[in-house]
């Protein structure tokens, strides 16, 4: 069994087996533990996880793992940006107590190849079938498999996933009560970049040009958000003029741009009702989403 304790105390574990002891020798101690799934390329939209985990726990445990089974075959997998020993330098600097960092062959000894290799699959239906779940087929089953699978390896207390993937924090919020998992779900609000652009891996796949349209997003979700906060006009009337201006901004194409409920993620109906709007659009090779509560 592998287990690196670095210098500066933060164990750097591979193995199921190897995460499993440790976590086994935390609770021995009664330490409260923390967890942050990423998929690594860190930003600071990840480090305030692992902040907002070393608030309220004594031990924080953040994952690093492209998971395989949550991208579509035309997905960016194999061009997902990797970068692990500066990840690692930035979560040590930020006090995390361990990185989970498995291979691909420790998660999926038999392959992941869907169902052939890997036939087991956790899924929420409903709030699933919406949004980036009508545009990324079997992403959310993927998703939630992986993050499932690695809650029974790491038996976190809490764990902390962000606002910035909005219908992921609701979809992992509605397995754990579900399925009765012993943790509780911390949603941590979005950071963005002073023009309002949210932080993400996939920023890096934007060219300098892009990357100046990119706060389009942001600006326009805003808009509409302020617009049914103020029921100034129609639903419908407000999403499509935010649809029009990300068009009309060069964004190549709109997947969505939403109001919904924060709970079940149904539509909005009317204006001037709590809620969220959501949005993914694609500039360039990257698809970017974003979402903003409606300030009521
Ligand atoms: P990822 O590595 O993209 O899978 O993201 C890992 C976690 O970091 C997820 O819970 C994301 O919602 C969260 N995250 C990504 N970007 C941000 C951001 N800009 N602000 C806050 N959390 C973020």
């Amino acid at each position: 069994m592998q287990l690196t304790v670095r210098p500066d105390s933060m164990a750097i574990v591979r193995e199921i087996a190897a995460l499993r002891e440790l976590v086994r020798s935390w609770r021995r101690q009664d330490l409260t533990i923390g967890l942050v799934p990423t998929m690594g390329c860190l930003h600071r939209g990840h480090l305030s996880l692992v902040a907002a985990s070393r608030k309220i726990c004594a031990r924080t445990i953040a994952t690093i793992y492209v998971n395989p089974i949550q991208f579509g075959p035309t997905e960016d997998f194999a061009a997902y940006p990797r970068q692990e020993d500066t990840d690692l330098k930035l979560l040590a600097q930020e006090g995390c107590d361990a990185v989970f960092l498995p291979s691909d062959a420790e998660m999926f000894p038999a392959g992941f190849e869907v169902p052939t290799q890997f036939p087991s699959l956790v899924t929420v239906r409903g709030m699933t079938e919406v949004m980036c779940g009508a545009h990324r087929e079997g992403h959310f089953d993927g998703m939630l498999t992986e993050v499932a699978k690695t809650f029974l390896i790491a038996q976190p207390d809490y764990a902390f996933f962000g606002e910035k993937d909005f219908q992921q924090l609701r979809v992992v919020e509605q397995m754990v009560s579900d399925l009765s998992f012993p943790l509780t779900v911390v949603g941590v609000p979005t950071v963005r970049e002073s023009d309002g652009l949210a932080l993400s891996s996939r920023n890096q796949y934007l060219s300098p040009r892009e990357r100046q349209i990119a706060p389009l997003l942001h600006r326009t979700i805003s808009a509409v958000a302020a617009d049914l906060a103020n029921a100034r006009g129609s639903v419908e009337e407000a999403l499509s003029t935010g649809i029009r201006k990300l068009e009309e901004g060069r964004f190549a194409k709109v997947d969505y741009l939403v109001a919904m409920d924060r709970t079940n993620l149904r539509p909005l109906t009317e204006p001037g009702r709590p809620g969220r709007v959501a949005a993914a659009a694609w500039l360039g090779r990257a698809r970017l989403i974003d979402n903003i509560r409606i300030p009521l």
